[in-house]
């Protein structure tokens, strides 16, 4: 069969168990596309094609031998360079790891394997998850699909394009302040971020524990709800897992009927829609706004005032986090260890860590940590960490009473559709501004989803197309609520087609 790279999770998991396909088959046809196309998209760190074909022919045994198996069984699929993988490279896009072999798996890999998915390898990320670009990679610049002169978003860039491009057919990155829905609306692809807390963060390196959360990137919304429900849940090795009832989201989508609609209060914060939105995205936005009215839905305007201290926030509590985070990085314990000019160990204690750090680190990621340490250092810690900590309070506050009043809020994932490569690297700020709808809905743990509703004009390309996401956010756990309203969605405007 032609062409199986194209399929969703969903599809190919029905030709598995009808036996008209093989996980090996669906796995060469990745290999092929990804040999043609990832030269110029660079999505991939790298790609471990006879790991995949021992993991193809284990799960297509499994199959044979019995109807019951799990659902990502033979299916292949990429991981962010930020999950580790027992006896595989993870460098976090930074030369600080770039001989770093993870010593075990994480949860959610525990949880693949167990899954017998196929792993199709790592994919390219912003340094240590610092970015919206995936420029900050120490290796390689992942391009947009729809315009390789283009961005894919970030931080989990590489995911987004690896699934855009159909080189896997899922991919797992994470979110902290929009890494997975920012490069999903991006590309054209759904990408989920739960609730904090659902999934195990065990074995993921840590950029900024209060709001790191893994999340998942998909061709369409059942497979997102296929994916979530393969790895969520309590893990005792991670202390932030709640003890969520793990719903069957897929089963779930599988259901979402119009009918649910009726009645249904969907928020449009004024805050979403205000100065620096491109007015395409706005009016794509407006259309949905519109359609689920025609199917029934109140629209109910509220606001989420405190939002606009959302990115200022951000910014102290993820530098501050970063920068205790990224203190065991000394050149010692993990990854790169500097050498002098001769080849000769530096002798001094002080200086081997400077060295290292100062060799393996990348700019933004010492512009964070610079900006963290000062935050949280004596005297200004309740200037800084302390205010960001209440403002984040306030923040909370807004989504309960939104809440109150919405089931679900709605409005635009990113302020622009894909920007130029180079456009923003000059100018941190600006760059940082593009997370302005997502980094909220972390400092609130809740959970955030963009799908793909429609295209706008690539103003550089004659005759060039760029995704809109639209963001759905729900409240705290309510992800069966968030991906039926997405499905539904979904169903109305069409699956986006991909490049
Ligand atoms: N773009 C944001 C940042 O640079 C969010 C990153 C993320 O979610 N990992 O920090």
């Amino acid at each position: 069969m032609d062409g199986l790279y194209k399929l969703t999770i969903g599809e190919l998991s029905d030709l598995l168990s009808k036996r008209e396909i093989k996980s090996v088959d669906i796995l060469n046809s990745y290999i092929q596309r990804i040999k043609e196309k990832d030269p110029q998209i660079s999505a991939y760190l790298y790609n471990d094609f006879e790991e995949a074909l021992q993991n193809a022919e284990a799960a297509d045994k499994i199959i044979a031998s019995g109807d019951d198996f799990p659902s990502l069984t033979g299916i292949p699929l990429s991981i962010k360079d930020i999950f580790l993988i027992k006896g595989k490279k993870t460098t976090c896009a930074s030369k600080i790891l770039d001989n770093f072999i993870s010593p075990y798996d994480s949860t959610v890999v525990k949880k693949l394997k167990e899954n017998n998915y196929v792993f199709l390898g790592k994919t390219n990320l912003d340094e240590f998850a610092m970015g919206s670009s995936t420029e900050n990679s120490a290796y390689k610049i992942t391009k947009n699909p729809y315009d390789l002169n283009r961005v894919p978003g970030g931080s989990s860039g590489g995911s987004a394009a690896s699934v855009a491009a159909d080189l896997c057919a899922g991919s797992f990155g994470t979110d902290t302040g929009g890494s997975v829905r920012q490069p999903a609306a991006l590309c054209g692809v759904v990408g989920l971020k739960p609730t904090y807390g659902l999934i195990s963060r065990y074995g993921i390196i840590a950029f900024s524990s209060s709001l790191d959360q893994a999340g998942v990137l998909s061709k369409d919304v059942t497979d997102a709800a296929i994916m979530l429900g393969a790895v969520a849940g309590f893990d005792e090795k991670d202390q932030t897992t709640r003890r969520f009832e793990v719903k069957n989201y897929a089963e779930i989508v599988k259901k979402a009927d119009k009918s649910l609609m009726k009645g249904l209060r969907v928020g449009i914060p004024a805050e979403f829609f205000s100065d620096g939105l491109d007015p395409e995205i706005g009016s794509k936005i407006s259309e949905i706004k519109a359609l689920l009215k025609e199917l029934g839905a109140t629209i109910v305007d509220i606001s989420l005032p405190d939002t606009k201290y959302s990115v200022a926030t951000y910014y102290i509590i993820a530098t501050s986090e970063a920068s205790s985070n990224l203190e065991r990085y000394d050149g010692i314990r993990y990854g790169r260890r500097h050498k002098e000019e001769d080849g000769k160990e530096i002798q001094s204690l002080d200086g081997l860590y400077r060295k290292s750090r100062e060799a393996g680190f990348g700019n933004e990621v010492k512009r964070r940590i610079i900006l963290g340490t000062f935050a949280l250092s004596a005297g200004y810690y309740d200037a800084y960490y302390k205010k960001a900590s209440l403002v984040r309070k306030l923040i909370i506050k807004n989504y309960k009473d939104a809440f109150g009043k919405a089931d679900v809020i709605i409005g635009p994932t990113s302020p622009t559709p894909a920007f130029l490569i180079g456009e923003k690297t000059a100018d941190p700020l600006s760059m940082y501004l593009s997370d302005i709808y997502t980094i909220s809905v972390n400092l609130a743990y809740l959970p955030g989803l963009s799908m793909p509703v429609g295209v706008v004009k690539n103003p550089t390309k004659d005759g060039g197309v760029l995704p809109v996401g639209l963001q759905i956010i729900s409240p705290w756990a309510m992800e069966d609520r968030l991906l039926s309203v997405a499905k539904i969605i979904e169903d109305e405007v069409g699956k986006y087609i991909r490049k």
